[in-house]
């Protein structure tokens, strides 16, 4: 069961948590009619301030999955951001997990969504790790999924819409049901592409290499500060076409996200990899830094909550 916090923003109000509820006849819930963000705000214990991490990015990603899928956000990223700010602020947690929703509301059946409401709620809530604490430190094991990524002709990966997500509990089931934590998905050609909430990397001979968006995926915000991240670290990085195989021979492959943060892998379909190894600690280091704000330079991708 979640945590629960005071408040939940909607349509511009402050409502009290339990009473911030919606009719069963919502267009979105039937149809997935909806998209969304998932971001997290990180406090340093020593400075005792409060960040959100990227915060604009992933309000302008939202409005821009809004754009692709034909709804109107009522709101630009600015003031989004703005309230995301004021709800945390509210809630008064130090540390969350950030989650808005653009999403066709009540008035309207069947599969034209016109007329239907666009409701806009932020909501957010204490989270730790997603796949674990210790995994972390240990890594997770993963399994490739029977289950495809959607090609970019059948709601595209790179829109971050609701309706996407069945895909990833279809992988994400078939994962745990084999003993792993988490599913690594190909793209209909069989090439290497995400994770049912992460982008993946690998490292081998001291490269780092991941997928290109092209391949069908989510453009990652993680995945755009660890490149940013390798580069400081005079880490070779390529976005190139990665085979299943590339997987089993790396030497080391990490999942990222907001929710995952940079979760090593420690074994794939079974074949060890051998947890996190010194390229992905010393980028993983270098990302709590940063978002704990220690990182001068990188001062630009975080929002204080005053
Ligand atoms: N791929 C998928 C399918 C995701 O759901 C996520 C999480 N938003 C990611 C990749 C990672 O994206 P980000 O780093 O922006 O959270």
């Amino acid at each position: 069961a979640m945590e629960e916090a005071k408040y939940i923003w909607k349509n511009g109000e402050l409502v009290p948590w339990a009473e911030c509820t919606t009719h069963v006849l919502t267009h979105s819930l039937h149809y997935g009619s909806a998209v969304f963000e998932g971001m997290r705000c990180y406090y340093n214990e020593e400075t005792g301030k409060s960040f959100v991490f990227r915060l604009k990015d992933h309000m302008e990603r939202m409005v821009r999955s809004a754009k692709m899928c034909m709804i109107d956000v009522p709101y630009t990223a600015d003031e989004l951001v703005a309230a995301t700010l004021e709800t945390i602020k509210a809630c008064e947690l130090p540390s969350c997990y950030v989650r808005p929703l653009v999403y066709h509301g009540y008035g309207q059946m069947g599969v034209d969504p016109t007329g239907a409401p666009v409701d806009v709620i932020i909501a957010c809530w204490p989270w730790g790790a997603y796949l674990g604490e210790e995994a972390l430190e240990k890594g997770i094991t993963a399994g490739v999924s029977s289950w495809r990524q959607r090609s970019n002709n059948a709601i595209p990966p790179q829109m971050k819409s609701s309706a996407s997500y069945m895909n990833s509990i279809l992988a994400k089931l078939e994962a745990k049901a084999h003993g792993y934590s988490e599913a690594v998905m190909l793209n209909e050609a069989g090439y290497v592409c995400e994770g049912t909430g992460e982008n993946l990397f690998i490292v081998r001979d001291g490269v780092l290499s991941t997928p290109p968006v092209a391949e069908g995926l989510l453009e990652g915000i993680t995945r755009d500060t660890v490149l940013n991240l390798a580069m400081d670290l005079d880490i070779p990085v390529v976005e190139e076409r990665l085979v299943r195989a590339d997987l089993y021979a790396a030497d080391e492959v990490f999942f990222t996200g907001s929710a995952a943060e940079v979760t090593p892998v420690a074994a794939i379909d079974d074949r060890p990899i051998g947890g996190r190894g010194p390229i992905t600690k010393a980028i993983q280091e270098r990302f709590f830094a940063m978002t704990a704000g220690e990182l001068e330079e990188y001062s630009d991708w975080l929002y204080e909550v005053e």
